[in-house]
């Protein structure tokens, strides 16, 4: 196990800092992840990780960017040390989707395919179930 995942998934409340897929529901820990990657020389250190779930994990892979489809815009990733969630996304309680509030919301939401069929079926299950909130 990564030494620092006892530190990361307790800071991140057990819950992907991407997508807050609740880790209690998984079998498996979340991945600490490099937020800038080790390939881009990311370092190892408390504020270049972040918690994150396979699923967020294999599509950010060693991207830092993506295009905003709205305004065409190449816009940095979230950044979970940097950014304030809540400023960037929101869950759309009704359908199950989270939607990108700002350019870099957006891209993260596309990049990460964090509205794929597979995601958002999972995530209103977790809304369901109470396990996934704004906050
Ligand atoms: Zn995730």
């Amino acid at each position: 196990m990564n030494p620092y995942y006892p530190l990361v998934s307790a800071r991140a409340r057990h819950a992907c800092e991407y997508c807050r897929a609740p880790e209690i529901v998984f079998n498996l820990s979340f991945e600490v992840e490099h937020i800038t990657p080790q390939s881009r020389g990311g370092e190892s250190t408390e504020n270049n990780l972040a918690l994150s779930c396979r699923s967020c994990n294999l599509y950010k892979s060693d991207y830092v960017s993506a295009v905003d489809e709205l305004t065409q815009q190449e816009a940095d990733l979230f950044n979970p040390r940097r950014d304030l969630w809540d400023e960037h996304f929101s869950i759309v309680e009704e359908t199950g989707e989270i939607k990108g509030l700002t350019v870099s919301g957006r891209a993260t939401v596309l990049r990460l395919r964090i509205n794929s069929t597979a995601q958002v079926e999972a995530r209103k299950q977790w809304l369901r179930l109470g396990l996934i909130s704004q906050r």
